[in-house]
């Protein structure tokens, strides 16, 4: 039963993999959370079936306009909420004053406006969109502060970290004693690739990550370690620690989600199955824990978890993500939009996943890093790399003709 003191929860990105997860707790738990918004870009049957089950007051179809059609179906469907059109909405979502927390579930750069407005308004905000983060981290940490908004960590390395470090204030970590934080990476399904194949892989192999089920641009990131380039520069943000003190260690096993060392020489880990209801379930209750439906790490079973150092030669992505950060001022938010619309590039058949680093690479190359102040900076210097991106890729395109 629904209890009239449950928390009210918007999820942007409510269908997508996070989206789905989120769900799912929300579910198990329904005398302390209850839907309030449900927003979609443009997947309306699933966002239908999602607003049957859940009954959010908002549904939002952010890649439409208004449109007649899609409203009678929805209607039709049995849905009495309001349902809206737009980017506006979107950020109205984000905002809304029954939403005490807001999960931030949309991929890329298309979720930092809205992330942004919820930060703004002050919510408990679950932050799985790191690309916020990469293209905008000092104005996203400066509007959380600023309206006293609570960010906790969704990505299960920061969420990991959160959790190891010594409690700050509310929501804040402290970085009392730390040395050094220590990410994993699980090196994706192509490890152990040999090199000279790494040309030919299609997306569906890029897509098949050995633990994870993820979205499409996420698995490419993780194939390419993109995604770890990016998790370094949303942890120097998140956790206000220098890019000196954050290192990657791979673990095939993706059962040790991050670790914290301290000055003394302890490290501190956390672990549990690969299954991203653990950190949302965290996120969600903290600093109370709730049953998460994901089964007790059994490690006699497991047996072995190892450990290695990168290998830079294979994944180019990760160094190029330290450049970025070291650079500082726009070139972060290059990276992302060289990222993004490259990897959207491999996805359509159109770019080698080798060429993904080069086209970044000669992003970074053309552009020069520029003083950020404000959001719009921030959205012309992603126009400006995306375009530079697209030219970059039909040079290779022609090359490769
Ligand atoms: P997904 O592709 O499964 O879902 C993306 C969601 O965003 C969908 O609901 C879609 O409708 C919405 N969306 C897409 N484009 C949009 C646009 N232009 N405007 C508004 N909404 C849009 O992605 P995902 O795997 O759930 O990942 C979501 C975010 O969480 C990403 O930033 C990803 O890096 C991060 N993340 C995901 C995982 C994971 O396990 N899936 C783990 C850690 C972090
Ligand atoms: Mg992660």
């Amino acid at each position: 039963m629904t209890s009239g003191s449950a928390l009210g929860v918007a999820v942007l990105g409510a269908t997508g993999s996070i989206g789905a997860s989120t769900l799912d707790l929300v579910a198990r738990h329904p005398d302390r959370y209850r839907v309030v918004a449900l927003t979609a870009h443009r997947s309306i049957d699933t966002l239908i079936a999602l607003c049957r089950r859940h009954r959010p007051s908002v549904a939002v179809l952010s890649g439409f306009a208004e449109n007649a059609e899609v409203r009678t179906r929805f209607a039709d469907s049995g849905f009495r909420g309001q349902l809206r059109f737009g980017a506006a909405a979107l950020e109205d979502a984000a905002r809304h004053e029954d939403a005490a927390l807001v999960m931030a579930a949309i991929v890329g750069a298309a979720g930092l406006s809205s992330t942004l407005a919820a930060a703004t308004a002050g919510k408990r905000v679950l932050l799985a969109n790191k690309e916020a983060l990469v293209i905008a981290g000092p104005l996203l940490m400066q509007a959380v502060r600023s309206a006293q908004a609570v960010l906790l960590p969704i990505d299960s390395e920061h969420n990991a970290v959160f959790q190891c470090l010594p409690t700050g204030r509310a929501g804040r970590a402290s970085l009392r004693g730390v040395r050094r934080v220590l990410l994993t990476a699980s090196g994706g399904p192509f490890r152990t690739l040999p090199l000279e194949r790494l040309a030919h892989v299609t997306p569906d192999e890029a897509c098949a990550h050995p633990n994870w089920v993820m979205g499409r641009k996420i698995s490419v990131d993780s194939a390419t370690m993109m995604n770890k380039g990016l998790e370094v520069i949303e942890a120097r943000w998140l956790f206000d620690i220098s890019p000196e003190c954050i290192e990657v260690v791979i673990h095939p096993q993706s059962v040790v989600h991050s670790m914290v060392e301290y000055i003394d020489g302890s490290v501190i880990a956390q672990l549990s199955n690969p299954d991203m209801r653990v950190p949302i379930a965290h996120a969600l209750a903290y600093p109370e824990r709730i049953d998460s439906g994901v089964d007790p790490l059994d490690l006699g079973a497991l047996g072995q978890l190892s450990f290695e150092p990168p290998d830079t030669k294979r994944f180019p992505c990760l160094r190029l993500a330290y450049q970025a950060l070291h650079a500082g001022g726009t070139t972060p938010t290059y990276l992302n939009a060289a990222n993004e619309l490259s990897v959207e590039a491999f996805l359509a058949g159109r770019l080698r996943f080798t060429s993904i680093p080069e086209v970044i690479a000669d992003v970074l190359d053309r552009l020069p890093a520029r003083h950020a102040a404000s959001l719009d900076d921030l959205l012309a210097a992603d126009a400006l790399a995306r375009r530079a991106a697209a030219t970059a890729i039909e040079r290779m395109q022609a090359r490769a003709a």
